[in-house]
């Protein structure tokens, strides 16, 4: 008898963990595209074609190399992953079943109470397609009261020996962001992504989507998503020779209608396996040392990968189940639907809405401090906030989205993953874009009808929440900026800002 080696839609690598732990001749594989992958949460339309492409495109490959495998497609309607065990269970027998470490706390719960009810014995494995396992985050961890990104992402730097000379890192810093906040100037040219040409299997992975998932968020087409290995690494090949010199001065910078920047692109392909963050890091280690791209740039994104990239899955893992139900704040407001349409006058937001919708995509500072800035100065429930991050973009996994939405967006963890709120009002998305000389509100005006109501909305926030952050260290000049507000000024913005959300629905 032989032993299951089940694959997740987020495994698609062949050094995923369990099957390394089979033995290929004899054993046999489980693929399936059960609808609680894509259901669960009502994921965008050009997310569930990408899985169902990459999924497939991986089957073919596990087929090329002669492995046994049982696909199931998503037309057999299965509901959940456990289903589709206890399905191929019928069938045949097996003596073991090996499942890599999931990409959230619900599969994971799903796969372990299933665990329970059924007699085969279930082996969950570790994921070694990230840099630092679970249980050495928790020891890096250990009783600090902040866990701090950039000291932990030294230790990274120095356990992979990643732009190290010696014990000191190259250029006699660990961290170069004060070159990386340069606003783009009107006559940058941004090079292309990389496009793919949908094949058949992608055509029919997007014909299926359609079929079965038109109802949800997103525009499925034009689909240009890399779908196997070869092509993801073609597409960070691209971004390594002509991009990743200007990754580091313009990756805060945000220009209307280039959705992508100078960014690379990849998120989605490192988070279902496609590539491998080691191999990102390299490649962009190698362009420093071949000059062909400065240390401001190639550290940025190193640190993008090798730091923020494996600290918020620790976090992740660290305080789930309690992390999905923090809200520090109190945030109660419901989510504006203008997140879903894009109809809203603040051109900034219906941007990057936009944005979204077409390419289950925007870059980090739009997600950060345009999408989720608004969500944390309207206060808005997490639970909203996380619903909706989790929905529209391609590469967002639990284990990712939430400590970057309740932890970096919303202060919902009080402070765990930052040391202060990164709320801010007009004159940041003003200093860092040219999204405010097309929009009908005035980012000079602090009241008032053409007032932008990211001003208003900043010092309401702030007034709103004075009793837990006015003692954060980081806010103590704010807050004497309040202090000295005359009394009619903080009534004037807490009104302006209360009818302002009101409107919101
Ligand atoms: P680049 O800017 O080129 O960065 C390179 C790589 O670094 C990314 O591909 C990604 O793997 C990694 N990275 C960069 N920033 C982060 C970060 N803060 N956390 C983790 N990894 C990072 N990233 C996701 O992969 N999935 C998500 O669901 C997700 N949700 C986010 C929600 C919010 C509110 C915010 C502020 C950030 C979120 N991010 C998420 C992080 C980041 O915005 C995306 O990884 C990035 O925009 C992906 O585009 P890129 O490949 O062009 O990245
Ligand atoms: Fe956004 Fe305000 Fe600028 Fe309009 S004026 S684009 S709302 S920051």
């Amino acid at each position: 008898m032989s032993k299951l080696c089940l694959i997740l839609p987020n495994q698609l690598s062949l050094s995923t963990s369990s099957l390394q732990a089979i033995d290929p001749k004899i054993d046999h594989i489980l693929i399936a595209e059960t609808l609680d992958h894509f259901t669960h949460v009502k994921h965008h339309q050009k997310k569930i074609a990408f899985l169902l492409s990459a999924m497939r495109h991986f089957a073919q490959e596990l087929d090329n190399l002669k492995l046994n495998c049982t696909y199931i497609n998503i037309e057999q309607q299965l509901p959940a992953i456990e289903d589709a065990i206890e399905h191929t269970l019928k069938e045949s027998n097996f003596t073991e079943i090996y499942v890599t470490y999931p990409a959230d706390y619900r599969t994971l719960q799903q796969i372990q109470a299933l665990k329970k009810r059924i007699s085969t014995p279930i082996h969950i494995l570790p994921d070694e397609n990230f840099l630092c396992e679970t249980e050495e985050f928790e020891k890096w961890a250990g009783h600090k009261k902040q866990l701090r990104m950039e000291f932990f992402y030294r230790s990274m730097r120095q356990k992979y020996q990643i732009l190290m000379e010696g014990k000191e890192p190259i250029g006699g810093k660990w961290n170069f962001d004060t070159q990386n906040r340069k606003k783009a100037p009107k006559s940058l040219q941004v090079p292309d992504t990389y496009h793919a040409k949908p094949n058949k299997i992608t055509l029919k992975a997007i014909a299926d989507t359609q079929q079965y998932f038109n109802h949800h968020f997103g525009d499925l087409e034009p689909f240009f998503f890399a779908v196997t290995r070869q092509q993801a690494l073609k597409a960070l090949d691209q971004f390594i020779q002509e991009r990743l010199c200007l990754f580091g001065d313009y990756q805060d910078a945000m220009v209307e209608k280039e959705p992508f920047m100078f960014h690379a692109h990849i998120s989605f392909y490192l988070n279902c396996g496609l590539l491998q963050p080691l191999e990102c890091i390299q490649a962009a280690e190698t362009a420093y040392h071949s000059h062909q791209a400065p240390l401001n740039a190639v550290e940025g994104f190193i640190r993008q990968i090798l730091g923020w990239r494996e600290y918020v899955r620790g976090i992740y893992w660290l305080k789930m189940p309690e992390y999905a139900s923090m809200n520090f704040l109190g945030a109660k407001n419901k989510l504006p639907s203008f997140y879903w349409n894009a109809d809203t006058k603040m051109n900034c937001l219906k941007q990057c809405v936009t944005e979204t919708k077409n390419n289950a995509y925007a870059h980090h500072i739009q997600r950060l401090m345009v999408l989720g800035n608004f969500a944390l100065i309207a206060g808005i429930d997490p639970k909203y906030v996380n619903e909706w991050y989790l929905i529209v973009y391609a590469d967002a996994y639990e284990w990712v989205e939430m400590p970057n939405v309740s932890g970096m967006v919303l202060f919902a963890d009080g402070g765990l993953l930052a040391s202060k709120p990164y709320a801010a009002s007009g004159s940041y998305i003003h200093k860092m874009s040219n999204y405010c000389q097309n929009c009908e509100f005035n980012v000079k005006d602090k009241l008032g009808e053409k007032a932008c109501p990211f001003n208003y909305l900043y010092w309401d926030f702030l007034i709103r929440n004075k009793k837990v952050l006015s003692s954060n260290q980081r806010l103590g000049f704010m807050y004497a900026m309040i202090n000295k507000m005359p009394e009619e000024q903080v009534t004037a913005i807490q009104n302006q800002a209360e009818k302002f959300l009101q409107q919101q629905t």
